[in-house]
């Protein structure tokens, strides 16, 4: 057994009993749910849609190499520059080098996945650059010193009143102050923080190869006013997020908001393709096109599918490990079903393997995905993965292959009573079985004994 999984399995069980957190984050996915009903009400065909996206990220995965290609080269002549990072530190060390290079000491962000994916924060913070973020729940989990605990909404583990108390020990604002002057608050900070920034990191829905351009969605504006106050634009993408056409964009930008928050729309919608023509805006553009894993997964035929995920968080609100463990026990970048299909494939099998097996394989994830993602059957794959690269323990394989042999083998089977087999059972699975279930009881007589019996031969 890994460290990461002895220590997921510590964390688990702690959280999994902890009813406050429990109730916190029942009540933030039960308002998610009501939402995202009534937002796909307003589609009338809402399987046909999802099976549009998922054929259009299919085409698109398969030329992959194309569409990067042909963004690129659109990318150029609108103006930017775009950087080929095979790993996080390269992608890092380029981000460091423009810094450093334009003599930034502070940057703006705006809500990034794949920045928290290549740990660029507490790289900055090594070359003494302040990076800000300024989503609204981005900034409370920087406050309070922790990392994103959902893809989608990253304070979603903290009440009201714990972002209350937070800006009380932070900024002494009233203890009981409300959502309403928390966010008052909050923008009048970031507007300091927007115009004295000397660059803004953001990372990217989609990356639209026919225009060269990025899409950015948000609810807050903070990722726009990220964007047009410093003089320089670093956008960080993952090479996956690649879709052919901005007309693909009336299909994603609906799926998602629906998928993501129950929105019809996401509030600001915004296409950039390249720096500013005119005075206002950045100088300069970056589009950092991260693979960090990518490629591995994209050459395995069966699990590229996992490529296509638009990064919505509905299936993370519907799993219901990811409601009992929540955000932080999985110890990932991204975390819920896709982060267990993924984090194996972009970090390392053996360190992240046991994340295919904190699943119920109840397929609800697969069932929400809005771009067709057969989620349960990809951590099905992981865990043949793990067996086939010799993962698994030594004691395990013997188990495993002793017990095949003798499910094989009619004869074998018959050859011990059931009482046996029960003492088997509680001898070598009791602890994977775990203390809180108990143990199945095989019948005292076999199928054949009984058939024996009724039918005499
Ligand atoms: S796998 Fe599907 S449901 Fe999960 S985040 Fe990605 S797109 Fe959304």
């Amino acid at each position: 057994m890994s460290d990461k999984s002895i220590l997921f399995q510590q964390a688990a069980e702690k959280i999994a009993f902890d009813t406050e957190h429990r109730q916190k984050i029942s009540f933030n996915i039960g308002k998610y749910d009501q939402a995202v009903v009534s937002g796909k009400q307003r589609y009338v065909q809402l399987e046909l849609a999802k099976q549009r996206a998922a054929n259009v990220k299919h085409k698109t995965l398969m030329q992959l190499d194309k569409y990067l290609v042909e963004f690129e080269t659109n990318f150029i002549r609108n103006g930017g520059k775009v950087i080929w990072a095979r790993h996080a530190d390269e992608a890092v060390r380029q981000i460091s080098a423009i810094l450093t290079k334009e003599k930034v000491t502070k940057v703006v962000k705006s809500k990034s996945m794949t920045t928290e994916e290549i740990g660029l924060n507490e790289h900055l913070e090594k070359l003494h650059i302040d990076a800000v973020e300024t989503d609204l729940g981005e900034f409370i989990v920087q406050q309070a010193g922790e990392k994103p605990y959902h893809i989608v909404t990253p304070a979603m583990h903290k009440s009201k009143q714990d972002v209350a108390d937070l800006y009380h020990l932070k900024f002494n604002l009233d203890e009981h102050s409300t959502p309403e002057e928390i966010t008052a608050y909050t923008r009048k900070i970031l507007r300091e923080e927007f115009q004295s920034a000397g660059a803004g990191i953001t990372g990217a829905n989609f990356i639209l190869a026919d225009v060269g351009g990025i899409t950015l969605t948000e609810n807050e504006g903070n990722a726009i006013m990220s964007v047009a106050y410093p003089k320089i634009h670093i956008a960080v993408v993952g090479i996956e997020k690649i879709l052919p056409s901005v007309e693909d964009l009336d299909l994603f930008w609906p799926l998602l908001a629906t998928h993501g928050t129950g929105q019809h729309m996401t509030v600001y919608n915004s296409i950039i393709t390249g720096p500013s023509a005119n005075k206002f805006g950045p100088e300069q553009m970056f589009v950092v096109l991260l693979d960090n894993g990518r490629s591995d997964l994209l050459s395995k035929v069966k699990q590229r599918s996992a490529l296509s995920c638009i990064r919505c968080g509905a299936c993370l609100n519907a799993c219901p490990v990811y409601k009992n463990i929540g955000g932080y026990t999985y110890d990932t970048t991204y975390s819920g079903p896709i982060g267990s299909v993924i984090t194996p494939h972009l970090k390392s099998m053996n360190d992240y393997k046991h994340l295919s097996f904190a699943s119920s394989l109840c397929g609800q994830c697969t069932e929400v995905c809005p771009v067709k993602i057969p989620l349960h059957e990809l951590l099905l794959l992981n865990r043949a993965d793990a067996v086939k690269e010799g993962w698994t323990l030594p004691s395990e394989r013997f188990v495993m292959k002793t017990a095949t042999r003798v499910l094989k083998k009619r004869s074998m089977l018959d050859m011990t009573s059931g009482s046996t087999k029960n003492l088997v059972l509680k001898y070598f699975f009791k602890k994977q079985w775990g203390p809180r279930r108990t143990m199945p009881e095989l019948a005292k007589k076999s199928f054949s004994e009984l058939w024996r019996e009724q039918n005499g031969k």
